[in-house]
């Protein structure tokens, strides 16, 4: 198949671990490698971000990446890029008239306008014989959920409340990356039939328990790893360590993500969790590491007790499939994908989102029961690899794919036989 994947503001090529470059990124460059090397051929289509980016780039992988101008040739908030989608479609239709691919697949809800537009304008449905091409969709969050945890923090646009739910209703499949996010496409109108679930994977060749471990700095050590953002619940972990320490246990917390170390200061949320971690008299057995680079993440991983996953709502969460990849067994707050990744008592344990409490009461447990906790993080690296591997991701995404052209070619066919059928 030849597979157009639309990733407006998450580039393959970006580095992870800023305020926009997370998940998605490593959904769309992982899932693009592993489709390629089932033998489909993959581009990417992205926002051009840096006047200094070539028009096309060929990763490592055999995924081309396209940069479409449109809006400015710099970062841009993904929250602001909106004006700048009728101009990507713009973008789209012209390669799409150029190498016609067989489906598109769009990330996020604003790839999803622009690949739904795109897909339909009438030029792009004259070059196929008067047929749209395909459109899949994968949210990778929504904006009701967003709205109901973030209330006014939210920062989304307004009309996303209207068009998110216009595209999941109008793509031709909607994949949801976890069973939670099923229930919430069906309350925003997306019919069943049309939605197919393909989970976020991970790179367990790279994600591995062997492997060069850091030192500690205290005989306990436990992390938080994601964007610095409130609702990734870095401060739950902060909470949960000082009432661990409260309790006479040595133990020590690495926060990761965010910018850059050297840049930590300039950032907000840093600043409120570095002040919340002074208040609790733990301030100096947390660490700030800031962005690490994914390659770096594994010897940080391997060095942990537990990893501390507490978000308020989580669209999937990539970081605990990478720490169970790891041997690592996860606490983590029962929300979204976490749901479905992290089984209780068998590969870490659940607890209820924002509740320090329950953090830090789960990894006392653990830490009082090492042989418990080693099989934790033996069965999270079985079912990592099992179940999350690309591989099979990828197999079920061209399955998807390829019942979705089916699909769309009979629609096509139908709706020919009834218009022509009644004309003649
Ligand atoms: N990540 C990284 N360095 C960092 C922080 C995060 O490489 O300093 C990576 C992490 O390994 C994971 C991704 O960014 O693959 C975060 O994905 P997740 O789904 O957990 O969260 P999101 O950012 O999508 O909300």
């Amino acid at each position: 198949m030849r597979i157009a994947m639309v990733s407006e503001h998450a580039s393959p090529l970006a580095v992870l671990g800023g305020v926009d470059a997370g998940g998605q990124n490593v959904h769309v460059a992982e899932l693009s490698a592993a489709l390629v090397r089932r033998g489909h051929e993959v581009t990417v289509f992205t926002r051009r971000d840096d006047a200094e980016l070539p028009d096309r780039v060929t990763m490592p992988s055999g995924v081309d990446v396209v940069h479409v101008t449109a809006g400015p040739a710099e970062h841009v908030p993904k929250d602001e890029l909106l004006p700048f989608v009728p101009a990507l479609a713009d973008g789209l239709e012209r390669a799409w008239l150029a190498a016609r691919p067989d489906v598109v697949h769009g990330h996020f809800w604003m790839s999803g306008v622009a690949a739904v537009d795109a897909a339909r304008r009438p030029a792009v449905r004259d070059a196929r014989g008067g047929r749209a091409i395909p459109v899949v969709q994968t949210f990778h969050a929504l904006g009701h959920v967003k709205r109901r945890h973030q209330g006014t923090l939210d920062t989304s646009p307004a009309e996303r409340a209207e068009l998110e739910p216009q595209v999941g209703r109008s793509a031709d499949t909607v994949i949801a990356t976890c069973s939670d996010e099923v229930f919430e496409l069906r309350s925003i109108g997306v019919a069943a039939d049309r939605i197919d679930v393909a989970p976020c994977g991970v790179d367990s060749g790279l994600f591995t328990p062997e492997g060069p471990r850091e030192s500690r700095g205290r005989p306990t050590r436990i992390a938080t790893v994601g964007r610095l953002v409130a609702r990734k619940g870095h401060g739950t972990a902060i909470s949960a360590l000082a009432r661990l320490v409260d309790e006479g246990r040595d133990v020590e917390l690495l926060v990761v993500g965010g910018p850059p170390r050297d840049q930590l200061a300039g950032d907000e949320t840093y600043r409120a969790l570095s002040a919340l971690a002074e208040e609790l008299g733990v301030r100096d057995r947390v660490d700030f590491r800031g962005q690490v680079a994914q390659p770096e993440l594994p010897t940080v991983l391997r060095s942990l007790d537990a990893l501390v996953c507490a978000p308020w709502y989580e669209p999937f969460g990539i970081v605990p499939l990478e720490a169970m990849a790891c041997g690592v067994p996860v606490v983590a707050a029962s929300v979204g994908g976490l749901i479905d990744t992290v089984v209780d008592g068998v590969t870490g344990r659940l607890v209820p989102p924002r509740d320090p409490e329950a953090v830090a009461s789960a990894l006392a447990t653990m830490l009082d029961a090492p042989e418990a906790t080693r099989q934790l993080g033996r069965e999270g690296r079985r079912r990592a690899r099992s179940r999350y591997s690309w591989d099979r991701i990828a197999a079920g995404t061209s399955a998807s794919y390829r019942s979705t052209i089916a699909r769309s070619t009979a629609e096509a066919r139908r709706q020919l036989a009834t218009t022509k059928g009644a004309s003649l």
